[in-house]
């Protein structure tokens, strides 16, 4: 049961409801979403903001970082107050001062094995803002048994890549695995702290990723399952290659 838009939300949500593949109706489902956020940072922080602007009804944010002054040029929900907060208290505060109809939830604490079902089971949609493979591999793998769909980006330097997965949709749809079997370990890969991050690349891809959860919530357009799209900032330009499902692959292939 979708609840009745009110006066005030009518009003807010105005330039939605007057789209046609929204409407009363999609407001609603967005209003009667619940979204995951792992990551109050780079990805995070536009991520939320436009999440919690939409109207999407309950965000969940998990983080179990701190403000540092180094995250000033690129996470921007956070402000030079917020040094020595916590990501999540820093981010529902901001969050709330956006839109507050909307409900933040905050889980202090790392992703892990031990917690990811417990956090992940009370949500709709997963999207992923994290900075490290142990964290993307634990999501599809956990999403991917839970039946969650995960909307994933990642960003490095000036590229950015997103990709959708639901995999356990079936033919079609392939997941992490599918694409890179094995995680690389941590130091195959920069961090962005040792190579760097165009600040301005984390809003382009947080915005992507919400506008792909909000086509996910609604169903319209056409899914990024199956497609990984890649920007390339100093080019200018996206560029995107189709995901094969494998048969073999050891989270998502038929055995
Ligand atoms: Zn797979």
């Amino acid at each position: 049961m979708l609840p009745e838009l009110t006066e005030p939300q009518i009003r807010r949500y105005a330039r939605h409801i007057v789209l046609a593949e929204i409407g009363g109706l999609g407001q609603s489902r967005l209003i009667a979403a619940r979204v995951l956020v792992v990551g109050a940072g780079g990805l995070g922080a536009p991520l939320l903001q436009y999440l919690a602007a939409a109207g999407v009804g309950t965000l969940g944010v998990i983080d179990d970082d701190s403000v540092d002054l180094s995250n000033l040029q690129r996470q921007v929900i956070h402000r030079t107050e917020d040094i020595g907060a916590t990501k999540a208290a820093s981010a529902k505060r901001a969050l709330q001062a956006v839109n507050p109809e909307v409900r933040v939830e905050t889980y202090e604490e790392r992703l892990t094995a031990e917690n990811a079902e417990r956090l992940i089971a009370g949500y709709d949609i997963v999207a992923d803002g994290s900075d490290n493979f142990a964290t993307r591999y634990l999501l599809n793998d956990t999403c991917h048994r839970l039946r969650r769909t995960l909307v994933a980006a990642a960003i490095l330097r000036f590229d950015g890549q997103i990709s959708t997965y639901k995999a356990w949709q079936g033919a079609g749809h392939p997941c992490l695995r599918c694409l890179f079997p094995v995680a690389p370990s941590e130091d195959a890969v920069p961090s962005c702290a040792q190579a760097g991050v165009l600040g301005s690349l984390a809003g382009t891809l947080g915005a992507l990723q919400a506008t792909e959860v909000v086509k996910e919530i609604l169903g319209v357009g056409r899914s990024l399952s199956g497609r990984l799209v890649m920007y390339d900032a100093l080019a200018g330009a996206f560029d995107e290659m189709a995901i094969a499902k494998r048969p073999d692959c050891p989270t998502c292939g038929a055995r």
